[in-house]
């Protein structure tokens, strides 16, 4: 089914996110996790797209396979290092294998590489999946604003761009205050984005987990959170509680404020999936 209908068809969607192993043999592993979020039954799962592509034949196998268990499956897809004919077999592999649904990205650089750049952006290959036709198109954005642009309000001109080519839907990066996501949501309405926006959660479990997220947003961690991380990051089983509970409040408050549709970021954590879902279990 498309995220759209999904969408239209539920007050509180609940999403997981999975990743592809990055060689073979750890391809049993990863696939065994996934069984056990796909048991848990999402109204979706997406899969990840290594930097790269380097592991975007486990992308199509990986959503082609959730699918066969039953639950809407997303296939992330990015362009930074392709070349146009490379996407073009990808999105032929993509129909062929009955993934609906793609989260068009634009990718980061890898380190050193110095090839042509076929793609600059993401709206080009959001363009590109929708002259293809037939699938259900979503696009990232950044609530604190994509660290390369100088204002939020660039990023979200630039969002509109994107959108304007074909976005169906959007999908957020992680936050960890949900005023951050409402004044974001705001912006967005008054850019003239009408497309629905699914919030991103990331529950963190563990303290080693910290220094890379919020590097990677470029922001600092809330005072809420930190006193968590002062107080439990060396306990690893209270972390685990803590980090899932601060998920769960996020997540609580956004369905509260009529936010139809929640991502949860759970990567290949199955236990972390689980415990969300039983967290909620009267809510979803
Ligand atoms: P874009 O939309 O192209 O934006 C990138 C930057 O360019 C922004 O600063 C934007 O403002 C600017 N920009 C866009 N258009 C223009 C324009 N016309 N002129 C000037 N500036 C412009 N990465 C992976 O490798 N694999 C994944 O599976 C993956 N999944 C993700 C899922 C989500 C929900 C999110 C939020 C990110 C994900 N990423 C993934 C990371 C993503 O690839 C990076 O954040 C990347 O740096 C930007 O990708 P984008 O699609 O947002 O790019």
């Amino acid at each position: 089914m498309k995220i759209t209908d999904i969408l239209k068809g539920k007050d509180a969607v609940l999403s997981f996110e999975v990743f592809p192993p990055k060689t073979s043999d750890k391809f049993e592993s990863v696939w065994s996790a996934v069984e056990e979020i796909a048991a848990l039954r999402p109204d979706f799962m997406s899969v990840t797209y290594g930097a790269g592509g380097g592991t975007s034949a486990y992308t199509v196998k990986i959503s082609q396979g959730i699918k066969a268990l039953g639950v809407n499956s997303v296939a992330h897809l990015s362009c930074i290092s392709s070349s146009r004919e490379d996407v073009n077999k990808k999105l032929v592999l993509l129909k062929e294998a009955g993934v609906e649904n793609i989260l068009a990205l634009r990718g980061d650089i890898p380190a050193g590489f110095t090839g042509n750049l076929e793609y600059k952006y993401a709206s080009e290959l959001v363009g590109e999946v929708k002259r293809f036709g037939g699938f259900c198109i979503g696009g990232a954005c950044y609530p604190e604003g994509h660290p390369e642009s100088s204002t939020i309000f660039s990023d979200i001109e630039n969002l509109k761009r994107k959108v304007d080519a074909g976005c169906d839907y959007l999908t957020t990066q992680m936050f960890f205050d949900n005023d951050i996501f409402y004044s974001f949501l705001s912006k967005v309405y008054s850019a003239g984005i009408n497309v629905p926006v699914i919030p991103g959660i990331m529950p963190i479990t563990r303290a080693n987990q910290i220094a890379r997220t919020f590097g990677l947003l470029g922001s600092p961690i809330p005072a809420k959170f930190r006193r968590i991380v002062d107080r439990f990051g060396d306990k690893p089983e209270a972390m685990r509680q803590a980090g899932v509970a601060y998920a769960t409040e996020q997540m609580i408050d956004l369905y509260a404020n009529g936010i139809r549709a929640v991502h949860v970021y759970s990567m290949n954590k199955a236990e972390v999936a689980r415990a969300i879902k039983a967290n909620l279990a009267g809510i979803i």
